[in-house]
């Protein structure tokens, strides 16, 4: 089975690459066989991409997808993961709210043009069978708290349940299984040293939010006198299977640590923000070559999925602070939110580049909204006027999920319907909390 995508843009982001102008994209079976331009040739099936952008999916490094319910439930609030989201979850999260929600989210990714996510939640053996329903690339982190978790009474019990997912999904050619300890905070160090342990042994990937919070960078400091990133470091957590999230309170010091250790990093510049933890130096992370992608992280903290605002973000938060225009070019930022995104997950051989070998995973963005248009510079278009809606086609391994915005597997009506069943039940709930 080929698909040849034409008549567009093709921004591979392969090492060196510039925009091609009438390119296409052809696609044999999961995987891309050639990019060029000029006249596309003959396939099974010819996508017209109507001048529009065609890129490599986007590459969303971190999120809570099953979240999605509980978007826009009390913003804007002091400490709100402590005071109102552990006890929010503790009374509301079962299997089937994890299930559904992370369909819900998943129509959004694809709407969006995200092709891969790095999740981490709790009975994520349900978002991993959401993920092969909907068809999308997921790497799926069974989370590991020192609490009683919605989906494990004891304590470090989603250590086990990690196991178990890993056995359930070993060599699904969509679903990557993971071990998710939540953050330093909150799961100690034995613990942190036995993910470690049981990523290595069973060869998974792990992610650990990371220097995100005030409270952790004092408590880790007054402990021990060194940075979060140090502790890690010294406790022997950071490795190339490590995707660290956020890292808002790092140095340089620590930038150099998360190199040497071949460590990927989340940047969460929307999360940040909103959440009022500043700003992630992700310009000295860029200049010390760190494996650095873009990240939504969960719809309660980022709202929406896609990564169009947060492409912005990080460009117009990165500018201001430097207050120089130069700093992340447009390319740059479009590399963030693809390749980038691919080296954080330590996935870029497989997936980030629209390269011959690689999996074929591929988005249209149009371009014949009044925002668009005239289309002068695609790099440009795409991080500063392009939104989801722009987004027409999304393929996955050589699968059209989407074309037209069209999602022919899925029932989103239904779907939606029963969504706002579960957010009434989630709102009277809350008022309990
Ligand atoms: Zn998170």
């Amino acid at each position: 089975m080929s698909v040849c995508i034409h008549n567009g843009w093709v921004l591979s982001m392969a090492p060196g690459s510039e925009a091609i102008a009438d390119g296409f994209v052809v696609i044999e079976s999961d995987r891309v066989e050639r990019v060029g331009t000029g006249a596309p040739p003959p396939a099974d099936t010819m996508i017209d991409a109507g001048g529009g952008i065609v890129l490599p999916g986007m590459v969303n490094t971190h999120t809570h997808l099953a979240m999605a319910l509980f978007r826009s439930l009390a913003d804007d609030r002091a400490d709100r993961l402590r005071r109102v989201l552990f006890p929010l979850e503790s009374r509301v999260v079962d299997a089937d709210l994890v299930y559904h929600a992370t369909l819900h989210a998943l129509i959004e990714l694809i709407e969006g043009g995200v092709t891969t996510f790095a999740d981490m939640y709790y009975f994520e053996e349900e978002s991993a069978r959401a993920t092969r329903e909907a068809g999308l690339r997921g790497v799926v982190g069974e989370t590991v708290v020192n609490f009683a978790a919605p989906d494990e009474p004891e304590p470090h019990g989603g250590l086990d349940r990690a196991r178990r997912l890993v056995a359930a999904y070993r060599g699904d050619p969509l679903v990557t299984p993971a071990i998710a300890p939540h953050a330093p905070y909150t799961v100690d160090d034995a613990h942190l040293r036995a993910c470690v342990a049981a990523s290595e042994e069973l060869d998974v990937p792990m992610m650990l939010h990371l220097a995100e919070m005030p409270f952790e960078v004092e408590a880790i400091q007054k402990a021990y006198g060194v940075s979060p990133v140090r502790r890690m470091h010294d406790i022997g957590v950071l490795n190339r299977r490590l995707t660290a999230v956020h890292c808002v309170f790092t140095d340089e010091a620590d930038h150099r640590l998360l190199s040497e250790h071949d460590v990927g990093v989340a940047h969460n510049p929307i999360a940040n923000a909103k959440g009022g933890k500043g700003f992630a130096p992700a310009k000295a992370m860029a200049d010390a070559d760190l494996r650095l992608g873009l990240a939504t992280d969960g719809p309660m903290s980022g709202n929406r999925l896609d990564l169009f605002p947060a492409m912005r973000a990080a460009a117009y938060i990165h500018k201001g602070i430097a207050q120089d225009a130069t700093v992340f070019p447009a390319k740059e930022i479009v590399h963030l939110a693809t390749m980038g995104g691919a080296r954080a997950l330590h996935m870029e051989e497989r997936i980030g580049s629209l390269e011959p070998g690689k999996q074929a995973d591929v988005i249209v963005i149009a371009t014949d909204s009044v925002a668009m248009q005239p289309l002068h510079d695609p790099w440009s278009a795409v991080v500063y006027a392009a939104t989801a809606g722009d987004v027409n086609t999304t393929i996955v391994a050589g699968r059209v999920l989407m074309q037209d915005r069209r999602i022919p597997h899925l029932d989103r009506g239904a779907i939606m319907a029963r969504s706002r069943e579960i957010g009434a039940r989630i709102r009277e709930t809350l008022g309990e909390v």
